[in-house]
């Protein structure tokens, strides 16, 4: 029998990790768990651990820690708190692949110890390239390990470039759902509720993402996203609203050729290839069946509406720090609109203002991208006080 495959997961409890936990649990002869770790969830975390013992689990909320090494201390696991360890743990040998599933910037360090350690990284965690996408290809290269993309978009683009390797991008269509705002104006999205935006149509997914994709930031990480793993100009990267959400995206080559990625919307499906790259499992995940969906549509979207994604292609295209500090900027109004303290137009005008006024870096390094991260949320918080 070939070795198991074995994942370390940061960010088990959420929405990305549970399901790679089905994955794991389905796909039992080719996957085993090494390291769990989650923030907040202690109760979840400690039924994972039990259920799939990992050599390690880590939570980063240091307040929890008592309670998730008291309930695991019958069985051999090694439990650790804060962030400082998990660089460590995911760098031991037995670890063949990280599987990025946190979320927001905090998702960096740890991706930067993997590369650093050789590891092959499933990325779901798309704010780890859109805040330093150069520096990690960079390592990547360095380190000669892979990222293989988590994100049902980027998961579409790189099966469709499968034995495509000689033949150049022409450009690529990101495809978006629309949310739960799509076709909506800027008078109807004035008074629109956390509640509501939380209502994705085609996805469950975490709060951070669910908001992002109803201001359509989501789509502009992802188009940075996709400048990185496939070294693309901006002209290169088109969007394109696609409400039933079954072309995850497409690839148009040089002669006019188009190839296209679908299927249901189900991240398993992207999570699952990325774990087995290059090679497909069988699985039991639900069909597609073309009579239930006997029209696929598309639309364009209003940039001038969802400001957002206007903004993400002003960031790539300036460069430097800039994408730092509109993740930035975004990860705390994105947080600010889901507590109630900002409207939901006030998240693009925030993000906007915050890559007008954080002082602008053209080469930063890691360190410098930590100083840009911590100045634009600083910079937001201060603005609504
Ligand atoms: P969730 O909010 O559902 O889960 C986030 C996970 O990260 C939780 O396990 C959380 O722990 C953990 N976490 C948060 N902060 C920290 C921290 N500082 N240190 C350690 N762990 C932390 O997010 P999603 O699963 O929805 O998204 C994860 C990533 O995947 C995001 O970058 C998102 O953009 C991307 N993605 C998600 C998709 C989806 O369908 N959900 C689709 C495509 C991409 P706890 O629960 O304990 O707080």
């Amino acid at each position: 029998m070939e070795k198991k495959k074995n994942i370390a997961i940061l960010g088990s409890t959420g929405s990305i990790g549970t399901q790679t936990l089905d994955i794991i649990e389905q796909q039992a002869d080719s996957f085993e768990v090494s390291v769990l770790t989650a923030n907040n969830n202690a109760e979840l975390l400690i039924e994972q651990a039990r259920k799939f013992k990992p050599q390690y689990v880590v939570i980063a909320n240091k307040r929890h820690y008592k309670q998730v090494k008291n309930a695991l201390a019958d069985l051999r696991i090694i439990v650790h708190a804060g962030d400082d360890p998990l660089e460590e743990i995911i760098c031991q040998p037995t670890v063949d692949m990280v599987m990025t599933a946190l979320v927001g910037f905090a998702g960096l360090k740890p991706t930067v110890a993997a590369i650093r350690a050789g590891k092959e990284i499933a990325l779901a965690n798309k704010e780890t390239l859109v805040v330093a996408g150069e520096l990690i290809m960079e390592l990547c290269a360095l380190h000669k390990t892979s990222i293989i993309p988590v994100d049902s978009e980027h998961s579409a683009l790189f099966q469709c470039l499968v034995g495509e390797k000689e033949n150049p991008i022409e450009k690529i269509y990101l495809t978006a759902s629309g949310g739960p705002f799509r076709g909506y104006s800027l008078d109807q999205l004035r008074a629109v509720t956390p509640q509501q935006a939380l209502k994705h149509p085609n996805w469950e997914m975490g709060a951070k993402i669910t908001i992002d994709s109803a201001s359509m930031m989501n789509k502009g990480l992802e188009v940075i996203e996709a400048k990185w793993l496939f070294d693309l100009t901006a002209g290169q990267i088109d969007v394109i609203v696609h409400p039933q959400s079954i072309i995850h995206s497409i690839v148009q080559f040089q002669d006019s050729s188009m190839k296209a990625q679908m299927g249901l919307p189900d991240m398993r499906v992207p999570i699952q290839y990325a774990m087995n790259y290059p090679e497909r499992l069988q699985n039991d995940i639900p069909r597609f069946n073309f009579l239930d969906y006997p029209e696929l549509t598309f639309e364009q979207v209003d940039t001038d509406v969802f400001k957002n994604l206007k903004l993400a292609y002003q960031a790539m295209e300036k460069g430097g720090n800039a994408a730092c500090v509109l993740n930035a900027a975004n990860e705390i109004t994105n947080k600010l609109f889901r507590d109630g303290k900002i409207s939901f137009l006030e998240i693009a005008d925030l993000n906007e203002a915050a890559l007008a006024n954080v002082p602008y870096n053209p080469q930063p390094g890691l360190k410098a991208l930590f100083e840009s991260d911590a100045q634009a949320r600083a910079w937001v918080k201060r603005e609504i006080k």
